[in-house]
């Protein structure tokens, strides 16, 4: 069989542990025998990254913006525990953050759905896509731990030097504080690249936030989506038959436990950080979870949206049988896949992305899974298998189907 040419590199990001084996996995029996990859490789793997003193993620992240479409495998992001495990010369920082703080925008996670696999939400019938914003807040806070009593204060000096003064606390004996920021041109392309996503898959936008107690932080980003919504899209929006609303987080978490989904759910970084958590593992599995990251200058980067599966990784070293799910980590490269044949004009790598994608989905549907599917599906009897045999099943789908 002839396989599919590239015009334009896909930048490849290898990453850690359990993910860094499927990956190869995934290379090797769904890629390579179709596609006439042409990627460039950087190694984001902990131990490369330690090399390196992190270099390789902002080469990677330059890359991205050189080339447009990256696909990502997940990496470990150090903590104490790590420091020691790999002799780290320093806890570098999140991976993802880098490459977001580099490349701006906003990322989409949409749980997978897949018969056989119900979500825990009753009344859910659609998914549920949370749109994060990438940049800043807790992710790019300064810290400082506070020994004793005494004054804190934000202090922003002007261009001309004066000063502005505001007081956080007058400490009277230990405390912590955090000073967090945003830039308003950075709400402004997360705003636009919600409101082009909703219209691009004609959903309903909802956007939350905490503007009732946050009333300038979190009142802006409302405000700034107020603005553009009413400037730029309400005549785009009503002509598609879909909706923007802000509300509040508390009410917006409860008016999605009562939703049937199919809407875009905007949430601040943090946020979105954990409410995706909860969307997919209320959909299924956080294995069945897709994430892009959508840069206002035009950039993609595909992921998996859980980490490196610390604790199948530790089995795997043991020598014994892992039933790892591969399916977000494929999804990311048959999305990156996609976009690349997208923007090069090339249908066949379109639809090899397609075809990708319904052969998982499709070996789910014939009850073969892994463990963590195995455990909730309706499917009765379902078969399951090892990592390595999940992925031979979808190879086995695939070219039948091919
Ligand atoms: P995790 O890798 O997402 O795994 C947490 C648990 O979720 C697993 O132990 C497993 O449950 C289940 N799970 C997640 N993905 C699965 C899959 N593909 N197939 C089957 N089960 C799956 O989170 P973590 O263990 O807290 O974090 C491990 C490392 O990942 C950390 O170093 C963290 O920094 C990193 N991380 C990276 C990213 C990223 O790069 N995007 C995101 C999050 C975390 P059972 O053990 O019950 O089977
Ligand atoms: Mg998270």
């Amino acid at each position: 069989m002839e396989r599919i040419k590239m015009t334009t590199p896909l930048v490849e990001m290898d990453g850690d542990e359990m993910t860094r084996i499927l990956w190869k996995m995934i290379k090797d029996d769904l890629i390579l025998p179709f596609v006439d990859l042409k990627s460039e490789y950087y190694d984001l793997g902990l131990e490369h990254r330690n090399e390196t003193n992190d270099q390789v993620t902002v080469d990677a992240s330059n890359a991205t913006k050189k080339y447009g479409v990256a696909v990502k495998c997940a990496t470990i992001t150090p903590n104490a525990a790590r420091m020691d495990e790999y002799h780290l010369k320093e806890m570098w920082k999140s991976p993802n953050g880098t490459i977001r703080a580099m490349l701006d925008g906003t990322v989409f996670r949409a749980p997978i759905v897949v018969k056989g696999i119900e979500p825990n939400v009753r009344t859910w019938k659609k998914p549920i896509t949370i749109a994060r914003h990438a940049y800043g807040d807790v992710y790019k806070a300064t810290e400082m731990k506070i020994p004793a009593a005494g004054k804190v204060e934000l202090v922003y000096t002007k261009e001309d030097g004066t000063e502005e003064r505001s007081l956080i606390h007058n400490f009277t004996g230990a405390g912590v504080v955090q000073g967090q920021h945003n830039i308003c041109a950075s709400i402004e392309s997360f705003a636009r690249s919600c409101f082009e996503y909703a219209l691009s898959t004609k959903q309903d936008l909802w956007f939350s936030s905490k503007d009732t107690i946050s009333k300038s932080y979190d009142h802006t980003f409302k405000d700034v989506f107020q603005e553009i919504f009413d400037a730029e899209y309400k005549e785009k929006f009503e002509a598609s038959g879909i909706e923007y609303f802000y509300t509040l987080i508390d009410d917006a978490v409860a008016r999605v436990m009562k939703s049937e989904g199919g809407f875009i759910w905007a949430c601040k970084n943090y946020d979105g950080d954990v409410m995706s958590d909860m969307i997919s593992s209320a959909f299924g599995s956080l294995a069945m979870m897709t994430s892009v990251l959508v840069s206002p200058h035009g950039y993609f980067e595909y992921e998996a949206a859980h980490g490196t599966v610390q604790r199948h990784y530790y089995k795997h070293l043991k020598g014994e049988k892992t039933s790892t799910n591969s399916v977000a980590t494929i999804f990311a490269w048959s999305g990156a896949l996609r976009k690349r044949g997208e923007l090069d004009g090339l249908p066949e790598l379109v639809k090899f992305a397609d075809d990708l994608e319904k052969a998982c989905l499709g070996t789910i549907e014939n009850g073969v899974m892994t463990g963590d599917l195995a455990r909730i599906t309706t499917i009765p009897n379902p078969t399951t298998v090892d990592s390595e045999g999940f992925i031979k099943a979808i190879r086995k789908t695939l070219e039948e189907n091919l």
